[in-house]
């Protein structure tokens, strides 16, 4: 794929990534999934070279850059088979709030170990009885004296077992109805009352999700981030990276299926041409490289707009890329499977499993439905059903 649109140093980076990628390959995520584990020597490595904090600022041992060097980052590590999914968390969605809105003492104490990768920060926000509406969720910060005392409950957190912290989303007790105005606390995993379950999910990757259950999780004054009435602003200022950092890791996943599906319809014959002669054969995928394509250039336009400071902008824009960028990666993985026949259902070729994988970029961190709704209300200024 061409690296149009981007600087030599951006042309850079997608290159020396892809080279790091390369030299760990599908083979070393697929044995870190079989073994049970997390792929640390990958993770670590990447923050020693600075690409897990490039968006993080240099004072506190971050790149410097924005989200179109993380998302580069992402995009390079999936096309070569080694997504590492807790970029779309940790520094994207925690570092990026913690960078914009904490306190000098929460970014010295966080932003080094996130940029280098010593430590990881989970993300939560998603509950059980709310769903994709965020305005229900329900998780309650009481005070109590100085300090907070945290109660509620999450689905679906990735990381948490490898986690030093989670950003836990919630309400603040005189504000606990109606729209939401979220506040944010670092919590620890180890604190009195926090417990985690694993929740059995079909999906082949390395990230656990758990459910978490907060029973009056005392907190310091401290373990706020930002203003309390900060409200969406502050939110938001991790949810957009977060939709195109999704983008990139449904990129990356729908290039490296089709590679390998290319790779494959020009050997493999069974007439007198190789299957990728046939046109059934090589418009699907020439389609799913053209889908990819649109989906990186709108995921390019987003990150643009985020790191240039147009919050609202890139809250278009975000959605969009998330929304064409899930589309496509499961049309690509679908097409992949289906141009290897049989061997597209076989572990040694491995593409099968992406199937429930690519599903996720459609309905993580926000569901193809309730991107069309954004784009239905706030785009085109359409009535709302619900
Ligand atoms: C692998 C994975 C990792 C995740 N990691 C995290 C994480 O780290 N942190 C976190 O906080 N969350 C995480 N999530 C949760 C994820 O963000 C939610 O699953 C997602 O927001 C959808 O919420 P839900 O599952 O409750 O679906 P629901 O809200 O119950 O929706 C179910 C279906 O109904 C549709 N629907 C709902 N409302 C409407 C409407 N008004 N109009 C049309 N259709 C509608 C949806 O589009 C969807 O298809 C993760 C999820 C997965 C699968």
């Amino acid at each position: 794929m061409s690296a149009t649109l981007e600087t030599d140093e951006h042309k850079a980076l997608r290159a020396a990534v892809a080279a790091l990628g390369r030299r760990y390959g599908r083979e070393y995520i697929t044995r870190t999934v079989t073994e049970g584990r997390h792929p640390t020597e990958l993770w670590a490595e990447a923050g020693k070279l600075g690409y897990l904090g490039v968006n993080l600022p240099e004072e506190y041992g971050g790149g410097g850059g924005g989200v179109a060097e993380l998302s580069i980052v992402l995009e390079e590590l999936g096309a070569a088979g080694c997504p590492l999914l807790m970029l779309v968390v940790s520094p994207a969605i925690c570092g990026t709030v913690i960078a914009r809105f904490g306190t000098e003492e929460q970014k010295r104490t966080w932003l080094p170990g996130l940029a280098d990768g010593i430590r990881t920060m989970a993300f939560g926000i998603t509950e059980p009885d709310a769903g994709s509406n965020s305005h229900r969720i329900t998780t309650t910060a009481r005070r109590d004296g100085a300090d907070w005392l945290l109660t509620g409950r999450k689905v679906f957190i990735s990381g948490v077992d490898i986690a030093d912290a989670v950003l836990v989303v919630g309400r603040t007790e005189d504000a606990r109805t109606g729209r939401l105005k979220p506040c944010l606390f670092i919590v620890p995993p180890d604190a009195e009352g926090f417990e985690r379950h694993p929740i059995d999910m079909e999906i082949n990757a390395a990230e656990k999700q758990f459910e978490l259950v907060l029973d009056d999780v005392r907190l310091p004054a401290d373990a706020l981030v930002g203003d309390e009435d900060a409200g969406l602003l502050q939110l938001f200022a991790g949810l957009n990276p977060e939709r195109i950092m999704t983008a990139a890791f449904a990129i990356g996943m729908g290039r490296y299926a089709l590679a390998r599906a290319v790779e494959y319809a020009r050997e493999r014959t069974v007439w007198k041409a190789p299957i990728g002669a046939h046109q059934a054969i090589a418009h699907p995928l020439a389609q799913a490289h053209i889908d990819l394509e649109l989906a990186r250039l709108m995921m390019q336009k987003a990150a643009h707009l985020y790191d240039a400071g147009d919050d609202i902008g890139a809250g278009e824009a975000a959605n969009m890329a998330k929304y064409a960028a899930g589309e496509a990666c499961v049309k690509a993985v679908d097409q992949a499977v289906h141009t290897l026949g049989g061997n597209g259902l076989t572990r040694e070729f491995g593409l099968a499993s992406l199937i429930t994988a690519a599903r996720v970029a459609r309905i993580a961190p926000v569901s193809r439905e309730m991107i069309l709704n954004y784009v239905s209300h706030q785009s085109l200024g359409l009535p709302k059903s619900y």
